[in-house]
């Protein structure tokens, strides 16, 4: 096979061997660049783990607590023994609702035990005004992956994620009390309610837009349009006192609650509560129930293989016990030193940042000077928390719990937390991505950006890289996330974290216009398995872009740079092998472009991927001039 070449292909052309090589693992969707690392560090905690529970040696309490988890969910033993036992208790609960009010009496224990209910309470941070906390309802997930499922022109992609859904269920409730008559019906009610849930609620594309969640509505218009569900009477179950205020984060599916959520459809809501909460379990009940609750994602995924209990119970456990394991992660192969060295890299990136947005031409000084407020307060996160979180000294892990009632036990613990802090003030030194993960992010409602120890590792970033090799690595990795506090979202906060517009007029014009360029850029991109929604992609391409856009101005400062260095590390951290299920989900609910098009379209949009690799008409990688895309 002739070997693609780098000016129309680079993606291919630094990745080739290894994709060549690569194999999937049976358990996983996916292989390469995150993907391993991930990989990498699950297997140096998992040993770990094991380590501490054999000797009884915990570096701290949390740690100890973390371990006993870890120790109850492998216990396969246990687990198989008990079969459908722990979750029963809670299906009758759900069975001896007679109507609504039996549902509003109960309404606070099914909220704080993590009952399917047709909406969802939780307290977050007031976009208006980020240093006081809201309450917001949500509408419940859909048991399809996406509600654009629901849309008519997919419906050939509905029928059969319901067929593969539809089976499994049958399956699970083949091993419940249920007679076969009931099972049948309670499945098709199931579908019947998912189904009016999933034509009202947004779509991926719409919640990629996440500022249009904020609608604030009075208490009163609230409980208004949730009714028969008492909410006011809830709220003051909840929080020590009625809020004026309810976000509202999916209008439409609230202002149709009603037709979803009735007297007339309460047995039907019943079934789908049930089912799905029989289906929610199975990951804590037997290896066998597992096997069969898993069966619906694998296949939408293309996984072969249910990870081992042990794998499961780390991603459990991790998730769980973030704080204190990505602590113990970042301090143990992280530690002080490269805590600062990282700082540095991220201060001389946002520096870089500053200067860019001086030297824009196309923005009035007006909107220039806030753009470099909101850099200068932004806030860096780097390697790992300096905290425990108060929350996990609640809460003990007993024996002789089984794992599933521990599971709600923890979920009860984390929900009465959240829904404490209310009227307490936002603390902003509070971290959401922790040591272990993988990933690196920003948040605009603190607008401060996170960057964990298991991320600063190769290929994004080592002392034995070179420096344009890092620049292409983690330095992207920064610009891009520091973009963020730029992109169509996070463009409407100000410095404070705040919804505010900082913009004039016609500077947020011409902002429009480069986001819809922007979009344009991707549109009708043809991948061999799909087609890319662009709308749904573009902060994260703009991000891209501008992430290779200052790391790129400092590559020309540097003495002794090497663009080829700079642009092949590009894109070997997107090397990526996925199942062809599992990409084409990703095409529907992912944010994110296909790891191909984040390698291969930013470089296009610079003179200096031209000038590296003397890329002309004639190559594929190559743009016009005048349609290529520079946002920041
Ligand atoms: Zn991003």
């Amino acid at each position: 096979m002739e070997k693609v070449r780098i000016q129309d292909d680079l993606y291919t052309f630094v990745n080739q061997e290894w994709l060549d090589k690569a194999t999937i693992p049976d358990d996983l969707p996916m292989t390469g660049g995150f993907a391993s690392l991930d990989e990498s560090v699950r297997d140096t905690l998992i040993r770990d783990l094991n380590e501490m529970c054999e000797k009884g040696n915990y570096s701290n309490k949390y740690m100890e607590n973390a371990c006993r988890l870890y120790s109850k969910y492998k216990d396969t033993k246990r687990r198989n023994r008990e079969k459908m036992r722990p979750v029963q208790k809670y299906l009758s609960k759900i069975e001896k609702l007679k109507d609504c009010s039996s549902l509003n009496r109960n309404l606070k224990e099914l909220v704080l035990n993590s009952y399917p209910l047709p909406f969802k309470v939780e307290v977050m941070e007031d976009m208006s005004d980020t240093s006081k906390r809201c309450v917001a309802v949500f509408p419940p997930r859909t048991i399809l992956p996406d509600s654009s499922y629901y849309k008519p022109e997919n419906a050939q992609q509905k029928e059969m994620m319901i067929g593969l859904w539809t089976n499994m269920a049958h399956m699970i409730l083949a091993e419940s009390k249920l007679s076969p008559e009931n099972q049948e019906l309670y499945i098709s009610d199931a579908l019947k309610i998912d189904a009016a849930i999933g034509s009202l609620v947004k779509t991926s594309e719409e919640l990629s837009e996440y500022t249009k969640m904020y609608n604030p509505m009075s208490t009163r218009t609230v409980s208004g349009l949730l009714k028969p569900i008492k909410f006011r009477q809830l709220c003051s179950s909840l929080f020590d006192s009625v809020p004026e205020v309810i976000i509202v984060t999916d209008p439409r599916y609230f202002k149709s609650f009603k037709t979803v959520f009735n007297a007339e459809t309460f047995e039907q809501f019943k079934h789908w509560a049930y089912v799905r909460k029989l289906i929610d379990s199975t990951s804590f009940l037997s290896e066998h129930l597992n096997e069969l609750g898993s069966m619906f994602m694998m296949a939408l995924t293309g996984v072969q293989k249910v990870p081992s209990a042990e794998k499961r119970a780390y991603e459990y456990v991790s998730a769980t016990f973030a704080n204190p394991i990505g602590n113990y992660y970042g301090e143990k192969y992280f530690g002080e030193k490269a805590k600062e060295d990282a700082t540095e890299i991220v201060k001389e990136i946002i520096e870089q940042y500053k200067e860019r947005i001086q030297k824009n031409n196309i923005l009035t000084e007006q909107t220039k000077k806030q753009a470099i407020v909101k850099l200068s307060k932004m806030a860096i996160k780097i390697g790992y928390a300096d905290y425990i979180d108060p929350v996990y000294d609640k809460g003990v892990i007993d024996e002789s719990d089984s794992l599933l009632d521990t599971a709600i036990m923890i979920e009860r613990i984390e929900k009465e937390y959240e829904y404490s802090k209310l009227h307490k003030p936002v603390d902003r030194g509070e971290w959401i991505m922790h040591g272990h993960v993988v990933n690196a992010g920003y948040n605009p409602m603190f607008n401060d950006i996170s960057f964990p120890a298991a991320i600063l590792q190769p290929p994004f970033y080592s002392i034995n890289q070179t420096r344009s090799e890092n620049l292409g690595g983690i330095g992207a990795v920064i610009g891009h996330e520091i973009s963020h506090a730029f992109d169509n979202n996070g463009a409407k906060f100000d410095e404070t974290g705040s919804l505010n517009n900082w913009w004039t007029k016609e500077d947020l014009k011409k902002f429009n216009a480069s986001t819809k360029a922007m979009i344009k850029e991707f549109e009708g991109i043809e991948l061999p398995w799909g087609k890319v929604n662009s709308k749904l992609i573009v902060s994260e391409n703009i991000a891209d872009n501008g992430g290779m856009a200052v790391t790129i101005d400092i590559m020309n400062k540097s003495k002794g740079a090497s663009f080829e260095e700079y642009f092949k590390n590009w894109a070997r951290v997107w090397c990526l092998k996925a199942k062809p299920e599992y990409l084409q989900l990703l095409l529907t609910i992912d944010v994110h472009a296909p790891a191909i098009l984040r390698a291969n379209m930013p470089p296009r949009n610079f003179e200096e991927w031209y000038n590296t690799f003397n890329v002309t008409k004639k190559d594929k990688m190559y743009i016009a001039p005048n349609k290529r895309v520079v946002i920041w």
